[in-house]
């Protein structure tokens, strides 16, 4: 085997520093046989931190081997919208993956779901193949027992995928022209292609979920008349619509947009003319959504922020995304008055801020009137929130209990059930803003609670996984195990593969997608920098630095040496340790990328880590 030298040199490098006796320690009293602790392996922080819980270690691995079918069949099993959702995801599990840690970067995961839905959507294309197999109907045989879903945003459509698969009939009611909801209607083009969303939305249809689009629950047919239509459950999924007001003077004149009537007309192919200068207010992603458009329509953009830099709570890469494209920022300033000639915005007053937060860190801005300037523009673009259309309830409202000032349908946040028997809610219209995968995961949870309403149970249904992610994600202690010196060479990259993107000048005239996507090779190298975090690969190191020979590795013989030949996981069950020979050096925690052992102190009889507390093993196998 030729070992490369580079390689080499890194392991003198970083020499092993733990000194350990070769004698072996006291046998704790009580212990008889050959005790053994089985080192399980349990999910990965980044999954932990993902609100669909995500096989992320599993796909990316995946990728790794080249098996990229069989990485988006891991994600499907878990969300619907796989390339959408790779260019749109916010990835709350990137802020926990074990590579984010220093000067190093997390695992491009998104942009790796990305990457395999769109090679796979490809090849299934060029093979005349539907996206999505045909439902294996594993449960309902009842065709009477039929859902209808309101509201065709992430949260509506992954209830409907669901159910579909389960064999359940289901017709999704949305108001607008097209299916979608904030991804088709919201979400700006540059980010997420028109013909990227619709296919996927044609995949769902063509499961046999029937779309009733341009009907409005609420107004066009009432909750009542769905029952009286034969549905036996109805999930509402209607997201947040409205524009939140800066209640100001002059809110009322011509070119004064809201943030999201302003990019629903957009989406809508509307013609919309913001004149030279427009005005931007608020600090969020939306906000720079609203902003970024507006660049491409050919104004003049500033944005108007209570915020420093700092505090806004727009991604710090949109902001930066936006910059380049010509957008300037006005921090620390609130409007007070739109100003106008003749029905039509002249320009905008604005009064400083002193401060956003209180010292508990709550939201309460504190003005400073000394600050005061008017800034002339031709539209003033408001994106400073936005709220749920509770009209879908009609005269049934009383009936529902609501929240946060009976803004949001309260739910049961297990099962998303509303205080209506058979109506269930999630998404946007349960928790106010959030994200996409946030909805996913809702609608996930939903889909269940109604197969079990309408089933009497869960059984059978495949989408079950009652693993308690909550209870790991609390005891994760991720500084205390970001670890690991041996690394192969693409493993040890510290930073990411970047994304190849549209420069500024190419992207801020047209609504051209911005991200380009991953290449195949690109794809496989930043698939490699996974440390495969509590999953043995079965690298063998642990094997060869254990000075006990006390560890016991099932291994696949047929497959290569994964740290040299980094193509397949060779491991095929966990790590055994003999504890008769153990002497307890932490040699093993040392080597090991994947987190598999972690000892609480060296000499010490006790292993944490991958080992789950509650599922330690100290098997006695007779001699
Ligand atoms: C501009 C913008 C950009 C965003 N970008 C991102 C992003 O990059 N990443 C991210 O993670 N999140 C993003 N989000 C947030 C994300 O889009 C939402 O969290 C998500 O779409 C909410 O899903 P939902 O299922 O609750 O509802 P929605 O997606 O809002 O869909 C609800 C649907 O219900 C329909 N509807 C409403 N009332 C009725 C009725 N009475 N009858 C029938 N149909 C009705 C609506 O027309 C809509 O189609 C963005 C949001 C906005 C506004
Ligand atoms: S390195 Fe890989 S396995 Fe570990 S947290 Fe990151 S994505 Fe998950
Ligand atoms: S199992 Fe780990 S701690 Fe025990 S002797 Fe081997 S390397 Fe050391
Ligand atoms: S060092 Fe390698 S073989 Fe040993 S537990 Fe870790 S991943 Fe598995």
């Amino acid at each position: 085997m030729s070992v490369k030298l580079e390689t080499l040199k890194r392991l003198v490098e970083k020499p092993f520093t733990t000194p350990y006796p070769f004698v072996k320690p006291p046998v704790p009293a009580g212990l008889r046989g050959k005790p053994e602790i089985v080192v399980n392996e349990k999910p990965d922080p980044a999954r932990l931190a993902c609100p669909a819980h995500l096989d992320i270690r599993g796909y990316v691995r995946k990728i790794v081997e080249g098996d990229y079918e069989g990485s988006l069949e891991l994600i499907r099993q878990k969300v619907c919208l796989p390339a959408s959702l790779g260019r749109t995801c916010n990835h709350p599990c990137e802020e926990m993956c074990k590579r984010n840690y220093g000067e190093e970067e997390p695992v491009a995961d998104a942009w790796l779901k990305r990457f395999v839905a769109d090679w796979v959507y490809q090849k299934k294309r060029e093979r005349g193949e539907p996206l999505l197999k045909k439902p294996v109907r594993t449960k309902n045989q009842d065709p009477q027992k039929k859902v209808a879903v309101v509201g065709a945003g992430p949260s509506g459509l992954q209830v409907a995928y669901d159910l579909a698969y389960l064999g359940y009939p289901v017709t999704v009611f949305e108001a607008l022209p097209e299916p979608g909801g904030m991804l088709r209607y919201g979400v700006p083009r540059y980010k997420l292609p028109l013909d990227v969303l619709r296919s996927e939305i044609e995949a769902i249809a063509a499961l046999g979920v029937e779309f009733r689009t341009g009907v409005r629950i609420g107004r066009d047919i009432s909750l009542a008349d769905l029952r009286g239509m034969g549905y036996k459950a109805i999930f509402i999924g209607i997201g947040s619509h409205i524009s939140r007001k800066l209640r100001v003077q002059g809110e009322e004149l011509k070119g004064v947009w809201g943030g999201i009537d302003f990019l629903r007309a957009l989406n809508l192919g509307e013609k919309i003319d913001l004149g030279k200068k427009a005005i931007v207010v608020g600090g969020g992603n939306v906000a720079i959504d609203v902003a970024r458009c507006a660049i491409r329509l050919g104004a003049e953009v500033q944005l108007v922020c209570l915020e420093s830099r700092e505090e806004m709570p727009a991604h710090a890469w949109e902001i930066t995304e936006a910059c380049e494209e010509g957008m300037t920022i006005l921090h620390r300033r609130a409007p007070r008055k739109v100003l106008g000639k003749n029905g039509r915005v002249t320009g905008v007053e604005l009064i400083g801020v002193k401060s956003v937060f209180d010292s508990e860190g709550r939201f309460n801005p504190v003005l400073d009137e000394s600050t005061h300037e008017v800034i002339p523009c031709d539209s003033v673009l408001i994106a400073i929130g936005q709220m749920a259309d509770l009209s879908v309830l009609g005269e049934e409202r009383s009936q529902f209990q609501l929240t946060r000032g009976d803004t949001l349908i309260a739910v049961d946040p297990d099962s998303g059930a509303t205080s209506v028997a058979g109506v269930f809610a999630e998404g946007e219209v349960i928790r106010g803003p959030s994200t996409i995968i946030e909805s996913l995961a809702g609608g996930r949870r939903a889909s269940l609670a109604i197969d079990r309403y309408l089933s009497g149970s869960n059984e059978g249904n495949p989408f079950v996984d009652e693993y308690d992610y909550g209870r790991d994600l609390k005891a994760l202690d991720i500084t205390a195990e970001r670890r690991y010196m041996f690394l192969r060479e693409e493993a040890w990259q510290k930073k990411r593969v970047p994304m190849p993107m549209l420069s500024p000048e190419e992207r801020k005239t047209n609504f051209k997608e911005v991200y380009l996507g991953y290449t195949e090779e690109m794809a496989r190298n930043e698939a490699r920098r996974c440390l495969s975090c509590y999953k043995c690969v079965g690298c063998e190191l642990c094997l060869k630095y254990c000075p006990a020979n006390a560890i016991e590795l099932k291994l696949d013989p047929q497959k290569e040496d994964v740290y040299w030949n980094d193509t397949a996981w060779k491991a095929t069950g966990p790590p055994v340790i003999r504890l008769l020979q153990c002497v307890m050096c932490q040699m093993c925690e040392e080597v090991c990328r994947c987190g598999m052992y972690h000892l609480t102190s060296e000499y010490e009889l006790c292993f944490t880590g991958a080992v789950d507390p509650e599922q330690i093993r100290v098997q006695a196998r007779s001699e």
